[in-house]
């Protein structure tokens, strides 16, 4: 799997919202793959302070939206 497709599942996988199998391609290669590795930590600190922000409530879809779209901007390349 490639970082590209990983990127995508990244928001998925924090949210818990994803398939077994994927999940564990997810473990996987973030294991050999820093880069993945940083966006993922990255991406969840991101949503928990987000969560905090917000008290707990849940964060509103779009903001989540947002973040996850930046994310994906920034390591595009
Ligand atoms: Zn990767």
């Amino acid at each position: 799997m490639n970082c590209r497709k990983i990127i995508k599942l990244i928001s998925d996988y924090i949210d818990r919202e994803i398939e077994e199998v994927k999940r564990e391609m997810i473990e996987e290669h973030i294991k050999i793959c820093k880069k993945c590795e940083s966006i993922l930590n990255t991406t969840e600190k991101t949503i928990k302070l987000s969560k905090v922000i917000y008290k707990n409530k849940k964060v509103p879809k779009r903001l989540e939206k947002i973040l996850y779209y930046q994310i994906r901007i920034r390591y595009k390349k």
